[in-house]
C-alpha cells in the first residue's frame, strides 16, 4: 500500500513540506522565529567586582566560554534548550547564541544575538571578607620561618576549599589568622598528624536558632610535642 503525503503550506510564509520540515501546522522556520522573538532579548548576568567571577547556576565562576554560556542559560530558564555561544563581543555587550532543543522529535535550532547586561557587585564569599567576616581564629607562636611557611600552606588549604582569610594580625612571635571557614582550619589540623592545636570555643551568634560557635585554635610550633619543624611536608 503507497501513502501519498499531502503537500502543505506554512501558513505564515507560504513554504511548502517539500522545502522545510513542519512542526505542528506551522514550517520550522516560523516555528524557531516565533520560538526566538518570546524570549528576551537583555541578559542580565551578576560578576563580583572584587574577584571578577560570574554567577552561573549556583555558584560563582570564572568567567570563560562555558560559564558565561551555563549563566546565561541559567538567567533565561531555557531547560529545554541546548545553548553554544558563537560570539561574544564584550565591548558592545552582545552575544551571538545558537539555540537547539527538540519539538515533537523535531530538531530545531535558530541564533538569537542577546544583549549581555553585567551587574557589578559582590559574590557570597567577596562580601563576607569585605565585612570581615570569619568563624575561625588560628593563633600561631613561633620562630618567624616556621611561621612564615605555616601560614603559607594554611592559606593555600583554605583556598582550595573555597574559603578565605579576611585578616591575619601580626604578634610579637607568630600571628592571628583570622579565617572564613571553621571547617576547613580543622580539616588542615586533621590533615597534619603532628600538629595539635589547642581549641577553644567563642560564641558570637545565632541562625535560625541554633548557637554559631567561632573556634580558636592556638599552637605553638616551638612546643617540643608539635614536630611541625622537624618533620618534612
Ligand atoms: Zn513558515
Ligand atoms: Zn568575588
Amino acid at each position: 500500500m503507497q501513502v501519498v503525503e499531502m503537500v502543505r503550506f506554512c501558513p505564515t510564509c507560504n513554504r511548502s513540506s517539500d522545502e522545510v520540515g513542519f512542526i505542528g501546522e506551522f514550517c520550522e522556520v516560523c516555528t524557531a522565529d516565533k520560538i526566538s522573538k518570546a524570549m528576551p532579548d537583555t541578559v542580565s548576568i551578576k560578576r563580583c567586582k572584587n574577584c571578577m567571577d560570574i554567577k552561573t547556576e549556583i555558584d560563582y565562576e570564572p568567567l570563560n566560554k562555558d560559564s558565561i554560556e551555563r549563566a546565561i542559560k541559567h538567567e533565561m530558564h531555557a531547560k529545554e534548550f541546548r545553548l553554544k555561544m558563537l560570539e561574544y563581543d564584550e565591548s558592545k555587550g552582545t552575544a551571538d547564541i545558537l539555540f537547539k532543543t527538540d519539538i515533537d522529535g523535531n530538531k530545531l535550532s535558530f541564533i538569537k544575538k542577546l544583549h549581555i547586561k553585567i551587574e557589578m557587585g559582590y559574590c557570597p564569599k567577596c562580601y563576607r571578607m569585605k565585612a570581615g567576616y570569619y568563624e575561625a581564629v588560628v593563633q600561631l607562636r613561633g620562630r618567624s620561618a616556621d611561621v612564615e611557611n605555616f601560614v603559607t600552606k594554611l592559606l593555600k588549604f583554605i583556598d582550595s576549599r573555597k574559603g578565605f582569610v579576611s585578616k591575619i594580625d601580626d604578634m610579637p612571635d607568630g600571628c592571628d589568622i583570622y579565617a572564613s571557614d571553621k571547617a576547613a582550619v580543622s580539616a588542615f589540623f586533621d590533615s597534619k598528624d603532628n600538629l595539635k592545636p589547642k581549641k577553644s570555643y567563642e560564641l558570637y551568634g545565632m541562625r535560625r536558632g541554633k548557637k554559631l560557635y567561632r573556634h580558636k585554635f592556638f599552637i605553638d610550633l616551638r612546643d617540643p610535642r608539635g614536630l611541625w619543624s622537624r618533620k618534612k611536608h
